[in-house]
């Protein structure tokens, strides 16, 4: 019997050429699970939703098909350093890519699109505010564009972690370019993805959600109802020596630098020898600390969220939230820093019930109503017109009174960037009076490595002169103007800036003398603002926070929990999660597991 010989199959040809890409231009023999069919469907003509976490590889899935399109891939990306970055390792692996944005001349934009327009450059990246530039738009009438890709989708989302207003018009551009469209995304909650479907327009998208299972990974919630008792569950954890302090690194996570120094001051005295992480303690130290653990000489690291961006140690083998963080993206991402080299690891969460407060607290003050945004505005303008100007000062008198009004300090920030945001202020310099200092370098390392800097010594040995030698090292008020070198503001400011990045004290301004420009009369005060956006925004995250509370309380299997939060369905047990063992075999055998409502002590 003869066979006919079929026709070649034009979607294997295609899956084909995309293979040799892969490896002509980046050097990989196969695509990770999920890329060949965002790839595939891409170059097949479907639009396309790609949800994968970070580091999952999302990239390549335009990247590949941008080299087989017939025209352009024009790819919306938030952030200029991440396009430059982009372009050249694009650069690197020999394929022609280049980006437009504000920083360019007009020349050479023009340039960068001649070479888009004649089609020797495939691919294009473009900030979302780029459309709304009349010339841009004109010269995309002319471009032939295949592909239509919006990378960190989420931010189209008031549901996502950083929403961007001007990618809510891309919708719009999508319909006018009228080409297949990708949507890319590392947070992947059911109502982010159908924000971005709805608001990049995506026709009967191919949904790829891959790539967030992590099998070597084992999650274990220990309930505690006190910082003490986290204290102790954490000692009893890291001073196993089989596991943090042996053959592997751990990560401790904690919410505030405060809470960084307590645990890892603790941690020290029970012999378990730690360093701690985070903004306050300069760039210098924190540095020499990434090096020594990823050189596995400091082997636990207690930190803020400031650790871990680009730590990459394939052998942390524990990581230990001392807080439960407010939702389960920021958990999972930092959990996931465990166990990159695929060997099993552990990641505890130390929970107790109290610290959704913090959060919600947090939430409030991040999130003012109408009401008090008002009220706010009109005792500026009120300011403003009786010094007879359009700019006020916020310190002093005024700032206690905007403060009381907003319902704190910290609130009356948010409230002042709002009003920011809206154009009806603008904030015209920061002034230090006000502002609180502590020092935390000694007066030798002050002489010895500031003394090619007159200025800033001086600056420093003022304040220390200014200062009770008892209260040097707590937070205490800038001294007054009087008493400090006569130095402008903005220059102060610098200098203080300067002296905490290199960790000699720390001082912040609590949004306390900062100077505003009235933009508009206060006739309706945020009037600009969003009400509906905001007040929306707040319910999403309360919501995710709810989401990250029920982890902790989930009676079910933990990894089937996370995974179907990112939207992948698991089996109905890992076997491996605190939930799926009998409490002997678990990570502390005997520790009850929280219960559904606990009693607070
Ligand atoms: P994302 O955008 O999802 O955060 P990237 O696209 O930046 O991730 O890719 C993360 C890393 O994974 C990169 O170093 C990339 O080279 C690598 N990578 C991507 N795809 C593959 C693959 N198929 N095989 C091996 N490594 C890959
Ligand atoms: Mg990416």
């Amino acid at each position: 019997m003869t066979t006919i010989p079929r026709p070649p199959d034009p979607a294997l040809r295609s899956a084909d050429q995309a293979r040799a890409i892969l490896k002509r231009h980046f050097g990989y023999d196969d695509f990770r699970p999920g890329q060949s069919r965002a790839v595939e469907a891409a170059l097949a003509g479907r639009d396309v939703l790609v949800l994968m976490p970070t580091g999952g590889g999302k990239s390549l899935c335009y990247q590949v098909p941008s080299q087989l399109l017939p025209g352009a891939t024009l790819v919306v990306s938030p952030l200029i350093s991440l396009m430059k970055d982009q372009v050249d390792g694009l650069a690197r692996a020999g394929i022609a890519a280049t980006f437009v944005n504000s920083t360019l001349d007009g020349e050479e934009g023009r340039h960068r699109l001649d070479a888009v327009e004649a089609g020797t450059v495939k691919l294009l990246y473009v900030a979302p505010e780029r459309f709304s530039g009349r010339s841009f738009l004109e010269r995309l009438g002319r471009i032939r564009v295949s592909l239509f890709v919006v990378d960190e989708a989420h931010c189209i989302s008031q549901w996502g972690h950083d929403f961007r207003p001007a990618y809510m018009r891309l919708g719009e551009i999508r319909d006018r370019l009228g080409c297949p469209a990708m949507a890319l995304t590392a947070t992947a909650t059911p109502e982010v993805r159908d924000d971005i479907a709805r608001h990049t327009r995506l026709r009967r998208p191919i949904v790829v959600a891959k790539g967030f299972d992590r099998p070597n990974l084992r999650w274990h919630v220990l309930a505690a109802r006190n910082d003490a008792e986290k204290d102790r569950l954490l000692a009893r954890l890291l001073g196993d020596r089989r596991r943090g302090g042996g053959d592997g690194s751990a990560i401790v996570y904690a919410t505030t630098r405060k809470a960084v120094d307590a645990v890892t001051d603790f941690l020290n005295r029970r012999g378990v020898r730690a360093g701690g992480y985070h903004a306050g303690i300069g760039a210098g130290e924190r540095q020499r600390l990434q090096d020594a653990f990823m050189g596995g000489e400091v082997r636990v690291v207690v930190a803020t969220n400031a650790f871990g961006m680009g730590i990459d140690k394939p052998d942390v083998r524990m990581v230990v939230h001392y807080n439960t963080p407010s939702t389960l993206e920021d958990y999972y991402q930092e959990a996931g820093r465990g166990g990159r080299d695929r060997a099993d690891a552990d990641c505890v969460l130390l929970h107790a019930y109290a610290d959704r407060f913090t959060h919600e607290f947090l939430l409030d003050q991040a999130h003012p109503d109408q009401r008090t945004v008002e009220a706010v505005a009109k005792l500026l303008s009120m300011a403003a017109a009786a010094a007879g100007g359009g700019a006020v000062d916020v310190h002093g008198s005024l700032f206690r009174q905007a403060a009381r009004l907003a319902g704190g300090a910290r609130r009356l920030e948010t409230v002042l960037r709002l009003l920011s945001a809206c154009g009806a202020l603008e904030k015209e310099g920061v002034s230090t009076t006000g502002a609180w200092v502590r020092l935390i370098a000694s007066e030798a390392r002050a002489r010895s490595e500031l003394a090619s800097q007159p200025t800033a010594r001086l600056l420093l040995e003022s304040i220390r002169a200014a200062l009770d030698p008892d209260v040097a090292h707590h937070w205490s008020p800038l001294p007054p103007e009087d008493l400090l070198p006569a130095i402008s503001p903005t220059d102060r400011a610098r200098l203080l800036g300067d002296l905490r990045e290199r960790g000699f004290l720390e001082w912040r301004p609590h949004g306390m003398g900062s100077r505003y420009r009235l933009l508009e009369p206060f006739a309706a005060p945020g009037r600009g603002v969003d009400w509906k956006r905001e007040a929306a925004k707040h319910r999403a995250d309360l919501e995710k926070l709810r989401r990250m509370q029920a982890y902790a309380y989930q009676s079910g299997c933990r990894r089937r929990y996370v995974l179907a939060y990112f939207g992948e369905s698991a089996p109905w047990r890992c076997g491996r999660c605190d939930r799926c063992l009998p409490p002997a075999r678990r990570i502390l055998p005997g520790w009850p597991a929280p219960k559904k409502r606990m009693r607070r002590g």
